[in-house]
């Protein structure tokens, strides 16, 4: 039961449907209160957390771009949805007691502070949860990208994406009942089969950094602590 931590920093991307439920829009209050306590609890056992949000629950900045919107303006608001969503999330944590703070890649330092990279190591060493906001900061990329880019920078263990499906399959779970989930793929696989696991940019950041990466279903209760403390859960794409 109470086994150790394998890892001792670790890289959470989740997604804004993470934080989305079941409903079409925006935030739900119990969705983001569970993934709250479930973080806090990795945090409560030593593990240094660092989360990259995104914003798709709110905004996608290449959908508005289809719509006739300024693609770079789309992508402004899109960053500004995972600062909101990031928020959220450091209160969450902080209802439950826990130390966070929220770094935007965009300069909106009275909301919450910039990205300062060695600020962003000693907020970690210190125990306290960090969450990167508004993506890399820049239009076209995606918080996958910016995911890979700061477990890099943090010299995370691994990283973790949090997805709504429990690993990558060689089809859509959803579509084709015999659809294989594997339990390891190199980062070359993915691009060669075009695996739909995060854009290729993010891909081979982590591939030519060694960047490990765990994909997970953030939905299925205790499964961050499951893989957290070594089961095998999910997919695993190293290089
Ligand atoms: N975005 C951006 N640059 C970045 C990261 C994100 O412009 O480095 C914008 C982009 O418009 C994107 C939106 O922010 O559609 C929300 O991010 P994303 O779609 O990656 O969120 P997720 O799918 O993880 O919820």
């Amino acid at each position: 039961p109470d086994k150790a931590p394998i890892f001792k920093r670790i890289l959470l991307k989740l997604s804004g449907e993470a934080l989305m439920g079941d409903q079409g829009y925006g935030i739900c209050p119990d969705v983001l209160t569970r993934v709250a306590r479930e973080v806090g609890e990795l945090s409560s056992k030593g593990v240094e957390v660092a989360i990259v949000i995104g914003g798709g629950n709110i905004f996608r900045g290449a959908g508005m771009a289809q719509g006739g919107m300024d693609r770079v303006t789309a992508d402004h608001m899109g960053m500004l949805a995972t600062v909101m969503n990031g928020l959220a999330i450091q209160d969450a944590l902080e209802r439950l007691g826990k130390f966070c703070r929220v770094m935007s890649a965009l300069k909106i330092n009275q909301v919450c502070e910039d990205y300062i990279r060695r600020r962003a190591v000693r907020h970690l060493e210190k125990g306290r949860i960090v969450v990167f906001a508004a993506g890399t900061g820049n239009p076209f990329f995606t918080t996958d990208t910016a995911a890979s880019l700061r477990a890099i920078e943090m010299n995370a263990d691994v990283m973790i994406k949090a997805t709504k499906v429990d690993g990558v399959y060689d089809s859509d779970p959803k579509l084709n009942a015999n659809a294989q989930r594997f339990e390891r793929l190199t980062y070359d696989d993915v691009l060669n089969r075009r695996l739909e696991v995060m854009d290729t940019t993010a891909i081979v950041m982590c591939r030519d950094n060694h960047m490990p990466l765990r994909v997970i279903n953030i939905f299925r209760e205790g499964e961050l602590m499951r893989l957290v403390t070594g089961e095998s859960v999910g997919t695993l794409i190293e290089r």
